[in-house]
Order: C-alpha cells, then sequence, then structure tokens
C-alpha cells in the first residue's frame, strides 16, 4: 500500500460533520456586520514580507518568531499571519480614503502563524474580523465593541468579559515605557528570555509575559504601582472616558485591565479583548483595538482606525454542536430512471431529496430511508401507474399515499 500522507502539524480538516457550525459563524457574521454597515473585503492569502514586518511590528513575536515566509522570483512573501495589514494595504491602494467616512470593512479567513500547536492554537486557524476607517471619536470604538457583542450573542455567547485598557498615545506612552524599564530594571536578570528581550525594544509587551516568575515580579507593590498609576495624558484620559460612559449607556460589561497590552506595536489608546473562562489558557476569542498611526506608516495619509479580529476555532469551541440536518425525503422505488426524475421535480422546488444509486432492494432502500430522512417517498408500481406517491413519515410511521403533485405540499406542511 502507499505511504499516507497526513495533515500537517497545527493544522486541521474542518470535516462535514463540523461545516455547519461554521456556516453559523459565517452566516451571522454576514448578518450582523451588515446591519452595522460593513461591507466584506477578501484580501489575498499572502502579501510581500514588508507588509507586516511594518504592518504588524518587527518587535512582535508574530513578525519575529511565527511567520510562514518563502522567497519565490527573488520576493518575499508572507502567508498573512493576521489581516489588518491587508485590509490596511488594499484601503490605500484602493483610494478608499476618498470615500466618505467611516469605511466600514469586515473580513473572515485563514491565518497562518508558526506557534507551538495546542488546544486553542493552531498553525493554520481562521478570523473573522472587522475595521472600521476614518473616525478619531470613541464613539467609533464603543460602536466596534458593541459589534463584537452583538455578534458574540448572536452566537448565544452571552457569558463573556470584555475587558478594556487604554495605551495612550505615542507621546504618553512613551514615558510610561520608561517608567515601567526603570522600575523593572533591578529585576532583569530574573525575567525569562523572551521579557529580556523585549525589554529595549517593546517594554509594554512585557506586562503581558504569561511566564509565572515575571508574573511574580510584576505582582511587587513597587511595580504594581508604576503598572497601575495613570500615565495617559488629558487628550487621550478624555477620550477613554467618553468610550467607557458609551459603554455604559449600551449597558455592555466590562472590566479595566492594566496589562492588557496587546501583542501588535500597532495600537494607540482603546484596546480590548473579550475572554471565555471555558477555554482553558488560550482564553481569548477576540482582541481588538484603536491604530491611528498604521496608514499613515503604510504609505497612506493620516486616517484614523479601529478593529478587531476574533478566533473562528475557539468561537466554535464554545458553541454546542449543531445537529446535521436530515434529508426532506428519501425515494424509495425500484425504478432508478422513475426516482431520478421524482428527484429531480422536487429538488427543483426546494427540498433535499436523494435516492438510491446503487439499486438496492426495497428493503434496504427503507432502512436506509429511515436513518437519512424526515419522509420516505415510495414509488412502487401501483403509485407509478397511478401518478401518486406513498409518503411515510419517519418520526410517527403515519403512511398515505397522495397525489404526486401534492407531495411538497405534504412535506413541508
Ligand atoms: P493569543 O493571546 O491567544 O496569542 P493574539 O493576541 O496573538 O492571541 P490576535 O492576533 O489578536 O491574537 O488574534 C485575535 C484572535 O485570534 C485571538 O483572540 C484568538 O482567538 C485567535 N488566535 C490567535 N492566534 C491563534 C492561533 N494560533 N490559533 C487559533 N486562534 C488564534
Ligand atoms: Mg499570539
Amino acid at each position: 500500500m502507499a505511504k499516507i500522507i497526513k495533515v500537517q502539524k497545527g493544522t486541521k480538516d474542518i470535516l462535514p460533520q463540523e461545516v455547519e457550525q461554521w456556516h453559523k459563524l459565517e452566516k451571522n457574521a454576514l448578518d450582523i456586520f451588515t446591519r452595522y454597515g460593513y461591507r466584506e473585503i477578501r484580501t489575498p492569502i499572502f502579501e510581500a514580507t514588508e507588509l507586516f514586518a511594518r504592518g504588524v511590528g518587527d518587535t512582535t513575536d508574530i513578525v519575529n518568531k511565527e511567520m510562514y515566509t518563502f522567497e519565490k522570483s527573488d520576493r518575499s512573501l508572507t502567508l498573512r499571519p493576521e489581516n489588518t495589514a491587508g485590509v490596511v494595504r488594499s484601503f490605500i491602494e484602493n483610494g478608499m480614503a476618498r470615500l466618505s467616512a467611516p469605511v466600514k470593512l469586515w473580513y473572515k479567513g485563514p491565518m497562518f502563524r508558526y506557534e507551538r500547536p495546542q488546544a486553542g492554537r493552531q498553525r493554520q486557524f481562521h478570523q473573522v474580523g472587522v475595521e472600521m476607517f476614518g473616525i478619531k471619536e470613541p464613539t467609533a470604538d464603543a460602536e466596534v465593541i458593541l459589534l463584537a457583542v452583538d455578534y458574540l450573542e448572536s452566537l448565544g455567547l452571552n457569558d463573556l468579559e470584555v475587558e478594556i485598557n487604554s495605551l495612550g498615545c505615542p507621546k504618553c506612552r512613551e514615558e510610561y515605557k520608561n517608567k515601567i524599564k526603570e522600575v523593572l530594571k533591578p529585576e532583569f536578570d530574573n525575567l525569562c528570555e523572551d521579557c529580556q528581550n523585549r525589554y529595549e525594544k517593546n517594554p509594554l509587551r512585557l506586562l503581558d509575559c504569561k511566564v509565572d516568575s515575571c508574573k511574580e515580579i510584576f505582582a511587587k507593590p513597587e511595580i504594581q504601582k508604576v503598572i497601575q498609576s495613570d500615565f495617559i495624558c488629558d487628550e487621550c484620559a478624555q477620550h477613554y472616558k467618553e468610550l467607557k460612559s458609551y459603554l455604559d449607556d449600551l449597558h455592555i460589561k466590562y472590566s479595566e485591565n492594566k496589562l492588557l497590552v496587546r501583542g501588535l506595536d500597532y495600537y494607540n489608546r482603546t484596546v480590548f479583548e473579550v475572554k471565555s473562562n471555558n477555554l482553558g489558557s488560550q482564553n481569548a476569542v477576540c482582541g481588538g483595538g484603536r491604530y491611528d498611526s498604521l496608514v499613515r506608516n503604510l504609505g497612506g495619509e493620516d486616517t484614523p482606525a479601529v478593529g478587531w479580529a476574533m478566533g473562528m476555532e475557539r468561537l466554535n469551541s464554545l458553541l454546542p454542536d449543531v445537529e446535521p440536518e436530515k434529508l426532506d425525503g428519501y425515494i424509495v422505488s425500484n425504478s432508478s430512471a422513475e426516482a431520478f426524475k421524482f428527484a429531480q421535480e422536487l429538488r427543483n422546488q426546494g427540498l433535499k431529496i436523494e435516492f438510491d444509486l446503487a439499486n438496492k432492494k426495497f428493503t434496504k432502500q427503507l432502512e436506509k430511508a429511515s436513518k437519512v430522512a424526515k419522509f420516505a417517498l415510495i414509488l412502487g408500481e401501483d403509485e407509478i401507474k397511478a401518478n401518486k406517491v406513498s409518503i411515510k413519515n419517519l418520526s410517527t410511521s403515519e403512511q398515505v399515499t397522495v397525489d404526486r403533485i401534492d407531495v411538497t405540499a405534504k412535506i413541508k406542511g
């Protein structure tokens, strides 16, 4: 026998028995996002490596460790690890800044990160996400958070926790970064290797570290004092205050978490996550924030923006399994030719219909019908002659014979 080739580590097939759940995630996304004025955008799966180096930031784990990068015709290309950079590239390239603000876009699709596979963490995974361009006011931040909550509730997920924080602007954050560095300096040798590497380049990221020994260091009172301090400038504080008041008005429950800094370089002011207690250690389903400098950094005009992305595998793992839907009818007949014709008649009327393509015995066909369909549609010789069909309701075993043209009404009725 030929050698079997297996699926790659960190990737998964989405099998037919799971795909209905995916359809639900996608359908609700289209429905809900459309209500808020979003339009779908589909950008390529691979982009120039430089887009992510500049767009996600070369101090991030994603760019430093997790990208699938390859060369083709002397170009360095990368499978997208996230989609904000791609959407921003397209926004700029297609002149969307000229459209009247806000420009609201959503996407869904696979992302690729070379991470250690574990529960809730794959190398190819899927995200659904939104990006809103052109509005600097906190109404935009509030609306995207509301949208996330609304979407999650449409899926039946009501018990998730929204966490928010403000990272300030590059100006006020600079001072904060320096203070964090200063207070952590005496502890430098005790920090994990990742934190030591981030210390110079991206000190805020340290707060996000999941290593226990680092968490203990950050819990020390003198360090907590700096972390918990209100470092943001008056303007940023006002923006944050207004955001919170909109969230309060909208009855969105949230908590403030000063340790929430998010992995990406491009965020300013608002950052947020939505977490579930039912996901183990990879507990974030949604992450997002404001990124007012990204469009400019990627060569566009100054355009404020805010958005989020959700991990669809993590969403799926929170949803109950969807029962596969049965066929409306399974045709039971000794005449394949008649069954074929009748199946087409009913399919054309929108019913889900199958019949036995292998011409098995009548009793076998009935057995199959009772497993896969709501009704057995019996076309025996007598029925064919009289242009009738015997319909057996497979949950009640009740059977009636009706004219062929009445079958759809009977089944749908
Ligand atoms: P995490 O803290 O889980 O690593 P992140 O900050 O890297 O998340 P983002 O880049 O903000 O995640 O992506 C948004 C969402 O995408 C996450 O909240 C999560 O639900 C999902 N996600 C991220 N990485 C993976 C992965 N490797 N496998 C499955 N889902 C993922
Ligand atoms: Mg990550």
